[in-house]
């Protein structure tokens, strides 16, 4: 099968918007087996859809984009019209449009029919997240897939024409995966070598993400993937904190929980983006009540009493500063864990002895703190979420620690 994904959108073509829909649309293809041959990004005019039609061979193709309200949201008409298959507006979607509408208040503008234009015998993927629904039609030996610009509407649609694909093609594969942090693709490769020849019949292949890795096990053979899962596992078990559906703070926040444990921050460098980042979690409520942002020295002395001679002594980024912030947050918030954090986020403010990148952790647990000192590359935004990550995964391993304990 031969595959096509066009992005549609002025704003992909002007470069305001990075074409990551591309990126997610073929990875999920190559998950079961299926490449993608060929990809175009065209203006959102209908003579540019007739061009690439007209040009097109493959038989799988993807439309991203031009699935809105908006009068210059014309994909769904203009591809519909160019393969000149019978139509008809479904009433449950013209239904839902309305009660989208109805909810946010806003009154419902004719031009929002449109998006309740189907071809007979499409499939209608249902947009939980937006008012336009995807289709899947077939036409003359091609199937084409049209799916809403914004990727958090376009991903969940993707996976039901996925579901749908496998089912037609039977296509049996079975795909799981881990999360990783803590450790880099280049040494995760170095240790994976050999580890491919052992299982030839699982394709394992890994996502690298600032600061975590992804590795997707896919066959058709249940028992070969089970093994070789396992087999991973054992190997890397110090950095696997879960499995696809995870994130890290997720995590976190789940073994807070389950320990009935409550975590405290004093962040500078990282100006509260931990504590951004636990509060994306629902229900963290439970486990994180404060967190203080302490940005300057001052508010370092007003807020956690840090003493004036260690701030001039070793400075704001040193061990002993995260050491005192950490044990005075204890102190005053009661939590079982405390987390401080301070580092040179850069570009500026770098020094021979403290580069730009480096941060210190003081995290403290079961009445004791522990000091970790790193340099992180990359531009003032990676360094300090780099710093989040890793603050994350102190407290995973500390967490863990009792729950091997346990
Ligand atoms: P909407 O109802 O939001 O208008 P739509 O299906 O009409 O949805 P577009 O208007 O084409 O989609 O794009 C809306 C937004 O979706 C864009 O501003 C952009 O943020 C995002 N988007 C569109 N195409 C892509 C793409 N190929 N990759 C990543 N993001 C995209
Ligand atoms: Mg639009």
């Amino acid at each position: 099968m031969r595959t096509a994904v066009v992005a549609v959108g002025k704003e992909i073509l002007t470069g305001r918007t990075l074409n990551s829909n591309l990126r997610t649309i073929a990875l999920k293809l190559k998950s079961i087996g299926i490449d993608v041959n060929r990809s175009y990004v065209i203006d959102d005019l209908k003579k540019e859809f007739k061009t690439v039609l007209d040009f097109m061979d493959e038989d799988l193709i993807f439309f991203t984009g031009g699935l809105g309200p908006t009068v210059d949201d014309i994909t769904r008409e203009t591809v519909i019209d160019y393969f000149q298959v019978d139509t008809f507006m479904d009433p449950a979607v013209l239904d839902k449009i309305k009660y989208y509408f109805d909810r946010a208040e806003v009154e419902m503008k004719d031009t929002n029919n449109k998006q309740a234009l189907f071809p007979v015998d499409s499939i209608k993927l249902d947009n939980e997240l937006g008012t336009a629904p995807g289709v899947y039609f077939k036409t003359g030996g091609k199937r084409i897939i049209l799916l809403p610009g914004p990727p958090h509407e376009m991903i969940p649609m993707l996976n039901q024409v996925i579901d749908i694909i496998k089912d037609e093609l039977d296509i049996n594969l079975i795909s799981r995966g881990y999360k990783l942090v803590g450790t880099g693709e280049s040494s995760m490769e170095n240790n994976l070598k050999g580890f491919y020849g052992v299982h030839p019949k699982v394709n394992v292949a890994p996502y690298a993400n600032v600061g975590e890795i992804k590795y997707i096990f896919t066959s058709k053979d249940t028992d070969a993937l089970d093994r070789c899962m396992k087999d991973f596992y054992n190997k890397f078990e110090e950095f696997i904190y879960g499995d696809l559906e995870d994130t890290l703070q997720g995590v976190v926040v789940e073994m807070l929980k389950r320990q009935n444990k409550i975590i405290a921050l004093a962040e500078s460098c990282t100006g509260g983006m931990l504590a951004s980042t636990i509060t994306g979690v629902s229900g963290c409520s439970q486990v994180f009540k404060e967190g203080l942002v302490v940005y300057s020295n001052e508010a370092k002395m007003k807020y956690l009493n840090v003493p004036e001679d260690i701030l001039k002594e070793h400075g704001a980024v040193s061990p002993e500063v995260v050491h005192a912030m950490a044990d005075r947050l204890a102190e005053r918030t009661s939590a079982d864990v405390s987390v401080a954090i301070s580092g040179i986020a850069g570009p500026t403010g770098g020094t021979d002895e403290k580069p730009v990148g480096l941060v210190y952790f003081g995290i403290r647990h079961h009445g004791r703190t522990t000091v970790y000192r790193k340099v992180f590359n990359g531009d003032r935004d990676m360094v300090r979420y780099r710093a989040v990550i890793f603050a994350l995964n102190q407290v995973r391993k500390e967490l863990l620690l009792d729950e091997i304990d346990a």
